[in-house]
């Protein structure tokens, strides 16, 4: 049995004053929730607020991104050990938008995969097709390829200590969600493909699905088979919203 995690990614949003609410809000309505693991992906210089405030609850902090170096010359950047030393348990990697306006490959994302692991944290890997992909029946052809890229640069065993969120582009922040049955069919997909490797870690690894995940459509969701969870975007934003999705699962 996976119990699901519940992960929000605030993306580039929100104050101060905002962050401080939200979190707020989260732990306020987090401690009946006892099945699902919660986590919320903050900007980076909301981190040290994340981890005073969320020290000794349950709810788990995350980071968005992640250099693929450990250290050194490189302007702009954040390492996996600063994050770790943040608190921070998940670190997101590979987002949709990091690959599209960022230009983040798969070996990019194979290297900050590997510095989070080895920093002890867990990274959740993103992947998922845009609609002109699906239309063009590339689909299975874009995810197997995002997933085999990882296990050919790290080895299977890495995905015994990763989180992946399948992440249809046209889904996330448009406000049009997978059905259930198309998400579950993804996921079981992506599933069967860890398994021609490992069995093992096949069944363990949770595979989250993000992409205008909301309170109304959560629970058919994440009552699917293979659906172990939810990378939440826009809907993280709202603490009500956020715990509602946490309840659904
Ligand atoms: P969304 O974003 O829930 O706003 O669609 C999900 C994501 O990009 O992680």
């Amino acid at each position: 049995m996976r119990q699901p995690l519940i992960a929000g990614n605030w993306k580039m949003n929100g104050t101060r004053a905002s962050a401080e609410s939200l979190i707020q809000g989260v732990l306020k309505g987090s401690s009946g929730i006892a099945k699902t693991d919660i986590a919320v992906c903050v900007p980076f210089v909301f981190l040290e607020l994340g981890q005073r405030m969320l020290s000794g609850s349950p709810v788990r902090l995350g980071a968005q991104n992640v250099c693929t170096e450990a250290s050194g010359a490189y302007t702009g950047e954040t390492s996996a050990g600063m994050l770790n030393e943040f608190g921070c348990r998940y670190v997101i990697c590979g987002h949709s938008e990091r690959r599209e306006y960022y230009g983040e490959t798969d070996a990019i994302v194979a290297k900050k995969l590997t510095m989070v692991a080895s920093a002890g944290m867990t990274p959740i890997l993103c992947v998922g097709e845009t609609l002109e992909q699906r239309e063009q029946g590339f689909m299975e052809t874009v995810i197997a390829s995002q997933i085999d890229a990882i296990i050919g640069a790290n080895g299977i065993e890495s995905f015994g200590q990763i989180e992946i969120a399948y992440e249809p582009v046209w889904a996330i922040g448009t406000g049009k969600t997978a059905t259930p049955e198309q998400a579950q069919d993804v996921h079981a997909f992506i599933r069967a493909r860890i398994a021609e490797h490992d069995a093992a870690i096949a069944e363990k690894v949770r595979v989250l699905y993000g992409g205008s995940m909301k309170p109304s459509n959560a629970a058919e969701l994440l009552a699917m088979a293979d659906i172990d969870g939810g990378l939440i975007g826009g809907a993280s934003l709202v603490a009500e919203d956020f715990l509602a999705i946490c309840q659904a699962g």
